[in-house]
Formats: C-alpha cells, sequence, structure tokens
C-alpha cells in the first residue's frame, strides 16, 4: 500500500510572530520555518506503518514556495521515500491544497492519506476532511492510534471524555493528533541519504487545478495586551472584588 503524507512549511513553532503594521497578516520574512508538528507526526506514523509492514512506499506532498523542498527534504529524512512539490506562489487556502491533493491522489492511488489535523500558522484544521470529501473516502479525524488490518483500518480518536474507535475500509484519510506517536530525530546520514530521493516538481496548473482564494482576509491583529494587576491587602477585599467586580462568584 502506499500512503501519502501532506507536509506544510509552516513558521516554526518556537517563533513568536508579528503582526505587520497594515494588519493584512503576519510578517514572515527572515522568520525560521520547519515542517508542520502535526505533519511530522503524520510521516513518522507512515513509517511506523511502512516498518511493520503495513506500507510500501510513502510519498510526501508539499504545496506551496520553492523552500517546500526543504520541507519535503525533512520528510524524506524522517523516511519517505519520495517527495511531491505543487509549486506555487500564490497563497494556498485549505480548499485550493485539498483540490491539489485530490488530483495527486488521483495520479498515485495511495491506499492511505495521512495528514496533520492542522497546521500551526492559520489553524484551520479543514484541508483533511475537505480532501475526504472531493474523493469521498472515509475520513477519521484526530488519530491518537492507527492500526492497519487488512483492507481496514482501525483508528482511536481523543474525544471529549474518552476514545472513539473506528473502522474505516481504505482507501481513506487520517488526520494526527499530538499524542499519535513521538517523531525520532533526523539523524545526519538519514539528512544525507535523503538528498538522494527522488523530488518531482509539479505545478497547480499541470494538476488542472484552480488556486484562487475564495475567502478574503480582512484584518489580523494581535490579542489585546492584559491590563496590569492590583494587589489586595486582604481576603475580605479579595472576595469583595470577586463578588462585585469581577462577578465570578
Ligand atoms: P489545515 O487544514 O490548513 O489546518 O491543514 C491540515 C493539514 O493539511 C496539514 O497538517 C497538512 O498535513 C495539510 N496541508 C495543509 N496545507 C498544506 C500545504 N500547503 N502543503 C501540504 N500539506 C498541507
Amino acid at each position: 500500500m502506499k500512503v501519502l503524507v501532506p507536509v506544510k512549511r509552516v513558521v516554526d513553532y518556537n517563533v513568536k510572530v508579528r503582526v505587520k503594521s497594515d494588519h493584512t497578516g503576519v510578517d514572515i520574512a527572515n522568520v525560521k520555518m520547519s515542517m508542520n508538528p502535526f505533519d511530522e507526526i503524520a510521516v513518522e506514523e507512515a513509517v511506523r506503518l511502512k516498518e511493520k509492514g503495513a506500507a510500501a512506499e510513502i510519498v510526501a506532498v508539499s504545496c506551496g514556495v520553492a523552500q517546500c523542498q526543504e520541507t519535503l527534504r525533512t520528510a524524506m529524512a524522517i523516511g519517505a521515500d519520495r517527495g511531491i512539490l505543487v509549486q506555487s506562489d500564490a497563497e494556498l487556502q485549505p480548499l485550493a491544497v485539498a483540490k491539489l491533493l485530490k488530483a495527486l491522489v488521483d495520479q498515485e492511488q495511495p491506499g492511505l492519506v495521512v495528514l496533520g489535523k492542522q497546521a500551526i500558522d492559520d489553524d484551520a484544521n479543514q484541508t483533511g476532511q475537505m480532501l475526504a470529501a472531493l474523493l469521498d473516502w472515509p475520513q477519521a479525524t484526530n488519530a491518537s492510534r492507527v492500526e492497519v488490518q487488512g483492507d481496514r483500518v482501525q483508528v482511536t480518536r481523543e474525544v471529549d471524555g474518552g476514545l472513539e474507535t473506528l473502522s474505516l475500509a481504505l482507501p481513506a484519510v487520517i488526520t494526527t493528533d499530538l499524542r499519535l506517536n513521538e517523531p525520532r530525530y533526523v539523524t545526519l546520514p538519514n539528512i544525507m541519504k535523503a538528498k538522494k530521493k527522488p523530488l518531482d516538481t509539479v505545478t497547480p496548473e499541470s494538476l488542472g487545478v484552480d488556486v484562487a482564494p475564495r475567502l478574503k482576509t480582512l484584518k489580523v491583529a494581535e490579542p489585546p495586551s492584559r491590563a496590569a494587576g492590583v494587589i489586595v491587602p486582604d481576603v475580605a477585599t479579595l472576595v469583595d472584588k470577586l463578588k462585585n467586580e469581577a462577578k465570578v462568584v
């Protein structure tokens, strides 16, 4: 079985982003970029499926600017066999990415697509769901355990107050949650090996996909800064303030 893993290049999770002065978005010039953390978990899971003999080939896909090649090389250093870059300088919204992935799924015919549950830059949490809908495939989101059993896959999901276990017929779409696994460290020999793995570049046009944005960002703003606190002289004043000012008791 072939597994397709979409990996997004995002601002590194350690970076504190700054809103642009014109409020059109955040400033990503000269900012460290990395693979979306949930996508690292997706690649790791695909590699584990391959190690268990449930997957035969892992194809990593990234949609975006030329530098997404670095993200694909990281995926290949973790263990993906090859990469496909869908190169575009346009803003790619989740629906556009889902359509690009659908076109690649039609070409590659994977048995499983494993995505992150959300990209930490836009926090959309949409692409996997939209892809499953476009393909008319079963989907299991927020997976914390994945087990391929013949022509089905069993997925455990963390839901409010417990765990839900689903059995899906393959081919299927899965999105990863934080506790699915802990991605392995990328070693230098594997980084070197990844440089030799095949990386193809295609474009939205060559896939016949219109990636024109459907949503318009009206404004991006910093969260309001926190007001200064006060020191209360005694418990009675604290209770009075909680009752009459904050109105929380
Ligand atoms: P989102 O719906 O934007 O929160 O993204 C959910 C998941 O879709 C990500 O974790 C990736 O696996 C995948 N994805 C989103 N955008 C891209 C992209 N530009 N290239 C590759 N994969 C993407």
